[in-house]
């Protein structure tokens, strides 16, 4: 059976090395939902096509038709990165961030 899926699904538990949360993954866990910084891993979202693998910081947060997309900078290499905000996030941070 082939299934060209471009993204990559990975169950993958982490402790946030920003705050040090430990991060049950669910396959698309691609940043802390305490601090939500994140880590470059991925060239396009969810490809893991990186080998940076630098800690990427939430610069701002762009609230979309009901949904939030943080933007993130990756503080190795200047990478800008975008990904969609998961429903368990630290809404009060996405707050703050919106409208940065
Ligand atoms: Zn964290
Ligand atoms: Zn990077």
């Amino acid at each position: 059976m082939t299934d060209q899926r471009k993204f990559q699904r990975r169950i993958e538990n982490f402790v946030c090395e920003n705050c040090g949360a430990e991060v049950k993954g669910n396959g698309f866990t691609d940043h802390c939902p305490v601090c939500l910084w994140g880590r470059h891993v991925d060239v396009n979202p969810g490809d893991r096509a990186s080998s940076c693998r630098g800690m990427m910081r939430p610069i701002r947060v762009e609230a979309k038709s009901g949904k939030y997309l943080l933007y993130y900078k990756c503080k190795e290499c200047r990478h800008k990165f975008r990904v969609r905000s998961a429903p368990n996030d630290e809404f009060d941070l996405i707050i703050k961030l919106i409208n940065k």
